[in-house]
């Protein structure tokens, strides 16, 4: 069987949303089928000698490589370590491999570098292996950096979704792509706001001491908060609904969406996490999470609810319901 032998790949294949997703499934999943991969969480969980590892990897190909709150060093690092946090495991070491575009000039070399070295200070994970390649000038933009991470899972999450469980998120989302578009100085945007591009393993820690009630999390990076929960209820015979006036959203993020025609629920994420907790556990955790300087405008924006199964609707303010599909295009590439 010869699946993408007839196809091209476009920039939304590497977009997060649906095509992204059938890639995945028809190319990749077909050919290293296991079951450890099978699971599609944001580490892989590896048994060793009874230690649970998880183990993931990111590749970075941002443009521009500096932006207001971040550059692609920090990304490199944040990226990869809240692949390891939201499956409840502790990060500890990643590796970090440049391919560099002939020319690129050593101060920003140098500048990202020290700043990757920074975030993995705070993020309290040691760079303990590498590789570094050279291509031709013309062939890369610059540099793309891949990071892998490694992790001790020090808890299990259960994954046992109930309705009525409730969805979380910590604050504002779009905050990091509308950031990127607007540094890109493209589509006329000029808006003064910074990435949220942070390391959520601390707030995760605590959340996870706070309550043994925490079913899943996930870090909504591209395609954005409508991605991940349709992730969530894909073949599941529960549905999600979200309340439109729950969801923390920025003056700035709002009137560039309206600006743009972009609808911020598909917007890219770097420092926030949705969590879905036990109804029972929910205002302890909520108050756990604001305490936290990462989690002060967490919110309660919906809850898992038996229909439609399968499916993400939304409340709208004025009291309507419409349906969140998975993205099928891109709003922009190379935002992470
Ligand atoms: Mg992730």
């Amino acid at each position: 069987m010869n699946t993408y032998g007839n196809q091209r790949i476009s920039l939304a294949h590497g977009s997060g949303g649906k095509l992204t997703h059938d890639l995945i499934k028809d190319c990749f999943l077909a050919r290293f089928k296991n079951p450890i991969l099978s699971e599609l969480t944001d580490s892989a969980i590896v048994n060793l000698k009874g230690i649970n590892l998880a183990f993931t990897t990111d590749s970075h190909v941002i443009k521009p490589l500096f932006y207001p709150g971040g550059d692609i060093g920090k990304l490199a690092v944040y990226g990869t370590v809240n692949d390891l946090a939201v499956v409840g495991a502790k990060p500890l070491y990643i590796s970090c491999a440049y391919v560099i575009e002939e020319g690129f000039d050593g101060e920003s070399l140098d500048r990202i570098t020290r700043s990757l070295a920074e975030a993995a200070r705070t993020a309290g994970v040691l760079v303990v292996t590498g590789d570094t390649k050279v291509v031709e000038h013309g062939k890369g933009d610059g540099i793309f950096i891949n990071t892998s991470g490694i992790g001790v899972c020090n808890y299990t999450l259960p994954q046992n979704i109930e309705i009525g469980d409730k969805i979380l998120i910590n604050g504002s989302i779009g905050n990091h792509e509308i950031a990127i578009i607007s540094a890109r100085g493209e589509l006329g945007l000029d808006v003064k706001i910074e990435s949220d591009c942070a390391p959520l393993a601390d707030l995760i820690s605590h959340v996870l001491t706070a309550s043994r009630r925490i079913k899943f999390m996930r870090d909504p990076t591209r395609g954005g908060l409508a991605t991940t929960l349709n992730e969530i209820v894909t073949g599941k015979d529960f549905g999600i609904l979200i309340e439109e006036k729950a969801i923390p959203i920025r003056e700035e993020v709002r009137g560039a969406c309206s600006l743009l025609g972009f609808d911020p629920l598909y917007l890219a994420n770097e420092g926030k996490v949705v969590i879905i907790v036990g109804r029972e556990d929910t205002s302890f955790v909520v108050d756990t999470m604001r305490a936290h300087p990462l989690g002060r405008e967490t919110q309660i924006i919906g809850e898992v609810v038996e229909s439609p199964k399968g499916r993400v609707c939304l409340r709208t303010e004025i009291g309507g319901t419409r349906i969140v599909d998975m993205p099928v295009g891109t709003l922009l590439p190379r935002i992470c």
